[in-house]
């Protein structure tokens, strides 16, 4: 991939494991040139994002819990030390109890909507309140990580497909807010991957193989892909596209019923 991103920095935040989305976009974004920041949630997380960091050059970790306003606020300060501006920010990060990710929308329990949806999307308003600042010279550049559970009903994803739908929403008002200087702020809807996240939701296998038996392209979202799509939109290519909510997801949002070879 060509250097499209040289001279561009930012944070991406929700590296768990070398399996994980926000990793296939901090390497597809290092790949295209850019200097990276990164955030971790606890010391376990921390020991394995370390040599991840330092594979693609970066030496800046931050612990952050996003419920903790005191560590988002720690967190972007001493980003602000490190670099007076930033171009870019991923929010790759979402929770729900995995008991409430089986079954039924009708037993979520009041507590752990409040905790998923504070996680999951409120946590994203927060982080483009803080990033806001280091972008407004020179414009950026905001992406978090939804899914298709937002828009139809996906067995046992529940309270995280209300959760989405509301990440999705938001990522809307906040491309509205934002875009008067010149912040854009997207949405990548990737098909099931094979994370820590995606295996806590029942049924992830079967969710998994019949995306990829189904979807128009016969296959499943890769880290490739995925990072592919948030160096498009943290380019200049991306310059005119906000408030989008785009798919990678081989094509499989846009069927009505499975394929009939599959009948
Ligand atoms: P992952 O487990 O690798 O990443 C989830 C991240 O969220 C972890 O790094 C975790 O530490 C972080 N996180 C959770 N609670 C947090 C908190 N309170 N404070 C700070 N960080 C916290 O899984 P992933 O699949 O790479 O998930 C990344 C994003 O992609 C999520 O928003 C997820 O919903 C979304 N997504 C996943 C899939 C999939 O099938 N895996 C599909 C579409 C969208």
């Amino acid at each position: 991939m060509s250097e499209i991103l040289k001279g561009k920095r930012g944070l991406v935040m929700g590296v768990a494991n070398d399996r994980s989305i926000a990793w296939g976009i901090a390497r597809a974004l290092h790949a295209a040139g850019a200097e990276l920041a990164f955030t971790y949630q606890g010391d376990a997380f921390g020991k394995r994002l370390a040599p991840l960091a330092a594979s693609v050059g970066s030496d800046f970790m931050v612990d952050v819990d996003v419920t903790d306003d005191d560590s988002l606020d720690k967190a972007f300060a001493d980003l602000a030390v490190r670099w007076p501006s930033i171009d870019f920010v991923v929010h790759a990060i979402a929770f729900s109890d995995k008991s409430e990710l089986t079954g039924r929308i009708l037993d979520t329990s009041r507590a752990n909507f409040r905790n998923s949806l504070d996680i999951s999307c409120y946590s994203f308003i927060e982080v483009a309140r803080r990033a806001h600042p280091l972008m407004v010279e020179g414009g950026g550049t905001m992406i978090t990580l939804t899914y298709e559970g937002s828009q139809r009903v996906v067995p046992n994803y529940n309270v995280m497909g209300v959760a989405k739908a509301a990440l999705e929403s938001a990522t809307r008002y906040l491309a509205n807010d934002l875009g008067r200087d010149r912040i854009r702020v997207n949405a990548i809807s990737p098909g099931p991957m094979k994370t820590l996240a995606g295996a806590a939701i029942g049924g992830a296998r079967k969710t998994y193989k019949h995306t990829d038996m189904n979807a128009p392209l016969r296959a499943n979202a890769t880290l490739e892909a995925v990072g592919g799509t948030a160096v498009y939109l943290v380019s200049d290519h991306g310059a005119c596209t906000t408030g989008e909510i785009i798919h990678v997801d081989g094509g499989f949002h846009v069927l009505g019923m499975p394929q009939y070879e599959n009948l």
